[in-house]
C-alpha cells in the first residue's frame, strides 16, 4: 500500500519520464554503484567525489545533479550509528585503555565515512534525477503569479 502510493507519487512528481530506460527501476544499485541513473553503463564521478559533466555512454547532462549536503548527513548518521555501537560494545567487553580505542576507532572513522560517502552520494544523485528533484524556483507566469 505504501509502496504504491509512493510509486504513484513518484509517476506524478515526474518519474514517468524515465520509465523508457532499463536501469530506471534500480536508483539504488546505480546510484551505490557510481553509474548514470538513465543508462546504467556511464560512470557518475569523475575522481572521488567531482560529478562528471555528462554521461560518456548516454550523454545525459549531469548539470541537474546537487546533492548539496545530503550525502554527508546520513554518513554521520550511518557512522555515527556504527562507530558508537562498536566502541560501546567493546569497552563494555573488553574495558581496553583509551589510547587502545582511539587506534581502533580513530582510522575506523576514516575508512567508514569515506567509504560510504562515494556510494551515498551517486544514490543521492540517482534518486534526484528519478524523482525530477531540484532547487524550488518562482514561477511568475505560473496561475499563482496571473
Ligand atoms: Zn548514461
Amino acid at each position: 500500500m505504501v509502496g504504491a502510493a509512493w510509486m504513484l507519487a513518484s509517476l506524478a512528481s515526474g518519474g514517468y519520464r524515465n520509465l523508457m530506460t532499463h536501469s530506471d527501476d534500480q536508483p539504488l544499485s546505480t546510484g551505490l554503484k557510481g553509474r548514470c541513473q538513465r543508462c546504467g553503463e556511464g560512470r557518475l564521478f569523475d575522481g572521488f567525489l567531482t560529478v562528471r559533466p555528462r554521461c560518456e555512454a548516454c550523454g545525459l547532462d549531469y548539470s541537474f545533479a546537487d546533492s548539496g549536503d545530503g550525502p554527508a548527513v546520513f554518513v554521520i548518521l550511518f557512522a555515527g550509528f556504527i562507530i558508537c555501537a562498536m566502541a560501546l560494545v567493546v569497552e563494555v567487553k573488553y574495558q581496553p585503555p583509551f589510547w587502545l580505542h582511539a587506534v581502533i576507532f580513530g582510522p575506523l572513522v576514516l575508512i567508514v565515512c569515506l567509504g560510504m560517502l562515494r556510494p551515498l552520494k551517486g544514490l543521492m544523485i540517482a534518486l534526484q534525477y528519478r524523482h525530477n528533484a531540484r532547487e524550488g524556483r518562482l514561477d511568475r507566469d505560473g496561475p499563482a503569479g496571473g
